[in-house]
This record gives structure tokens, sequence and C-alpha cells, in this order.
């Protein structure tokens, strides 16, 4: 006799009160997570999936409802899987909330997994079909070489990048960051070549390398990092990519040309601060043994190899006042970093940031689980040593509009050409400040008069001479290179 079909939807929720950082449809990322449990689920179960960045969800009839959820989701994941239960529909959640969270979230969800799903979603789905199914699972650090590829088949929306995970685990434990806390001490590399296999099964015309580390900062990293950019080169992956990396990601010159011959365009760096006291604050104790002074040459020999810098930034340590997040900004402006994520200093729980803000009693917005739709990088959550709440937040509107207006993220465009040689990287640079951008000043954005439009110009037409100059050149790269990274971007190409 053939088994019976059963239905599972994967839900990818969405917080729908404020965008924030992970929310805007163009910098949609593929929930990767999402991607494992259908791996790991047998062939008996008919797999959909919703990503609530395009599509709302709605309930259907199916026999399990699977959700993941950041922190700033957390509410709206409740909500579905309210809507779920009233329906008679089985709900089990898992990712990095739920894991950081297990015991809240058991208050709304049937079943709550919590780690890594590898070696536990097995054990549930079974318990689930014989009836039995336990409230709470813990998994464990997945063996690597029981990491499996991802199921891509259920990705059916147009995300722009495609995005592979070539390791796990980071034994920094800086002090904002839940990773060490999620994924272990210990660095798991995937072996290459089943890397290779994954990216050559890869559809879309950009890649995100989403590890923490692209070049672990061990003996072996170099090497590894190394023979993953010689094999992308060998097998012909004609991606551009973008990674997130360490400043140990600007040490060795031949590392820097294998990523840039592989396609590496932009690359994310964790630079977080300036100053001695703004990183000893948050623990970041890599760019603390390296010194600040070495960022300059770092950005310096990157550049060199025609690869752009997104320099992760972040405001609101405990040591900032208005003066530090001023001069932060202007360091930002001047350092030669490309692309600007600029986030505000969020205490999320999982970390030592969290637990150490809880213990003194300073978690301001703690209505929870509702107010974790403020925890999204964007929105002041509490306040620093030298400024309340709504000083930072006042404060970081004016940071962002200096930053992010569009004559600035046009100036620094040019300055990434000069410095890359590359217009590809300038492009990809212009299209990440015009994202962050349109996340940061969402509400200047509208439709009055005096608003901004989502290409950050002004409703009433006012521009300056300096764009109104720039607009030809512009015109001559799109029709000499960047028709074809508009496709791309756009994931046609
Ligand atoms: S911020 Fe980066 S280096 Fe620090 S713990 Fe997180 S992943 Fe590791």
């Amino acid at each position: 006799m053939s088994e019976k079909r059963k239905k599972l939807l994967l839900v990818n929720p969405v917080n729908r009160e404020s965008a924030g950082l992970v929310n805007d449809p163009s910098t949609s990322f593929m929930p990767l997570g999402l991607g494992i449990i259908a791996t790991l689920t047998p062939d008996h179960w008919d797999i959909e999936f919703i990503d609530e960045s395009f599509e709302q969800f709605s309930v259907s009839r199916v026999d399990l409802v699977g959700l993941t959820s950041f922190t700033s989701n957390a509410p709206r994941a409740y909500e579905i899987a309210s809507i779920c239960r009233e329906n008679g529909i089985y709900t089990v959640m898992g990712g990095v909330h739920a894991s950081m969270l297990p015991e809240e979230a058991k208050g709304y969800v049937d079943t709550v997994i919590a780690g890594e799903a590898e070696l536990i979603w097995p054990v549930f789905l079974c318990d689930f079909e014989a009836g039995n199914p336990g409230q709470f699972y813990q998994g464990s650090a997945t063996p690597v070489e029981l990491i499996p590829q991802v199921r891509r088949d259920i990705f059916k929306y147009p995300y722009v990048n495609d995005l592979v995970q070539t390791s796990r685990g980071c034994p920094m434990g800086c002090d904002f960051c839940s990773v060490t806390q999620l994924c272990g001490k210990q660095y798991r590399e995937r072996n290459i070549e089943d890397v290779l296999d994954e990216m050559e099964q890869t559809t879309r015309p950009l890649l995100f390398i989403v590890d923490d580390h692209l070049v672990n900062n061990n003996k072996q990293g170099r090497e590894r990092a190394i023979r993953l950019f010689k094999g992308m080169v060998d097998r012909g992956i004609k991606k551009l990519w973008l990674g997130q990396a360490s400043m140990n990601f600007a040490d060795d010159e031949e590392v820097l040309y294998w990523a840039a011959r592989s396609g590496c365009t932009l690359i994310l760096l964790g630079v977080e601060a300036e100053t001695t006291e703004a990183l000893t604050d948050v623990k970041k104790r890599l760019n603390l043994k390296r010194g600040v002074d070495s960022y300059e040459n770092a950005f310096k020999r990157i550049h060199k190899h025609g690869i752009a810098i997104l320099g992760a930034m972040i405001f609101g340590m405990e040591s900032d006042g208005r003066k530090e997040l001023m001069d932060r900004r202007d360091f930002i402006i001047k350092s030669g970093i490309d692309a600007i994520q600029a986030s505000i200093l969020t205490p999320l729980p999982g970390t030592g940031l969290f637990n150490r803000m809880k213990n003194e009693n300073r978690i301001v917005l703690n209505h929870f689980p509702d107010d974790w739709k403020y925890y999204h990088f964007m929105h002041a959550t509490t306040g620093t040593s030298k400024m309340t709440r709504d000083e930072l937040q006042e404060t970081m509107e004016e940071v962002w509009w200096s930053m992010y207006n569009k004559d600035n993220i046009r100036k620094m465009m040019f300055r990434t050409i000069w410095k890359t040689r590359n217009l590809k990287a300038a492009y990809w640079v212009y299209g990440a400040n015009h994202n962050y951008g349109r996340v940061v000043l969402e509400n200047m954005i509208n439709d009055g008069p005096d608003g901004l439009n989502r290409n950050l110009e002004w409703n009433s037409g006012k521009r300056s001479i300096f764009l109104k100059l720039t607009d030809f050149i512009l015109i001559i790269l799109y029709a000499i290179s960047w028709n074809k990274m508009v496709d791309r971007f756009r994931g046609r190409y």
C-alpha cells in the first residue's frame, strides 16, 4: 500500500509594521534554513513555501506549518501560528529567535525546535507522523559531513541572489551577535567539492556567500578560501558574488587575487567602529587586536583587486554620544568604505549584550513579544551612557540622511570607480546604498510634494547641480556597461 501523502507549508514571516533592514523586497534573501528543512523532509511530503517578502500568508489545507523567524519577525510568526492553530493546523517553529527564546516560542506554537535542524527535524517528523510530537526538541551542532545541500526548487520567488553557506560557527563571541551561541565556537567547514557542486546548481545572476567568516581565522582558513575561489574559476561558475568577512580578508594577496578572479565584487566587512573605545564596548576583539589604524591599508588592498567594500557599522555603543556618532559618520564618508550598512546597536536575545542589559534593567522596549518588531537595527531600542533612546534615534535620522542622500551616494559611487576601477562594483555599490537608504529613510518616502520617491529623489523635482551634471555620466555608463548589470539585478541575466 502506498504511503499517504502529506503536505508541509514552510513560511518565512515578515514584520508588517516596520520594514527595517531585512524587509525591503529588493534586498530579500531566501531563507536557507527552510531549504535545508525541505532537503531533510521525506518524499511522501509535498512542500509549499511562502515568503512574506513577496506574498502574504493565507490559510490553506496542509498537515503542518513550519515557521522560521528572525527576532523582528517573531510577532508576525506568532500571529501566523495562531491563525493556523485556530484552523486546526499543527505548527512548528525553528530559526534563530525560537532557538534563543524557546520558552517564549512554546507559548505560541505547538512545537519548538531550537538549534540546528539536521539531526532533530527527522526525529520530530517521525513523532509527528506517529501522532505523538513533543513540545520541544533541542538540536545540536551538525557534524560537517552531515550538512546537506539546500533544496532550491522551493524558492519560487524572484530573488536576485542565490545564497550558499560553506561553513558554520564562529569563536569570536562579539557582544552584539548570536552566531557563536547559535552555531558554536568551532568552525565547521564543508567539503569544497560539495560546496562547488551546490554552487553549480544555482540559477540566479548573483551569489551571496553567507558565511560569517569567508576566510576563517585559523591556520587552514587561507588555503581553504583559495581552494574555494580557484574551484569556482576552474568550474566556470561565472557569478558576481558578495561575501561576508572579518578584516583578515585583506591580509593575503593571493586570497584577494582569487576572490576577485572568481567574481567577488562586494565584500561585507565587520568594521563596526573606528575607535578603540567603541570596539571595546561591543567586545569586537578581532578589530581591537589589529588596531583601528589597520583599516586604511586593508581597504586599499581590497580596492586594488577591484573589490568594493560594504562596511558594516554600528551606532549607539555604550560610550557613544552625539559627537561620537557624527565622528563615525565622518569616518565612514572619508574612509574608503563604498556601501554603508549603518545599524543601531540592538540587544538581540541570546547575545551577551542582551543578557547584560536585562540584568541591569535597561531593556526599555520590553513589552514582548510585541516589541520584538522594533528589533531590526533601524529603531533605537535603548539609550547609551550619554544619550536617551529618543536622542539616539533623532541623531541617527540625521546621520542616515547625511550618508544616504542622493548626492552623497552618487559621490560614493564615483569614488568606488576611482578606487576599484571596476564599473560593476560601482553599480552594485550604488544600488546597495539606494537599498539601505530606502530602508532607513522610509519615514521620508511618500507621495506627498515634500516627500522622497523610492529612487531617493524629491517628489518636488528639486535637484542639486551636482546631480544634474552627473546624470550625463550615468547615461554614458549605462550605455556602455550598466544595462547588463541592471538586468542582473532584476534577475533577468
Ligand atoms: S559579529 Fe562576526 S566575528 Fe563577531 S561573533 Fe558574530 S559572526 Fe563572529
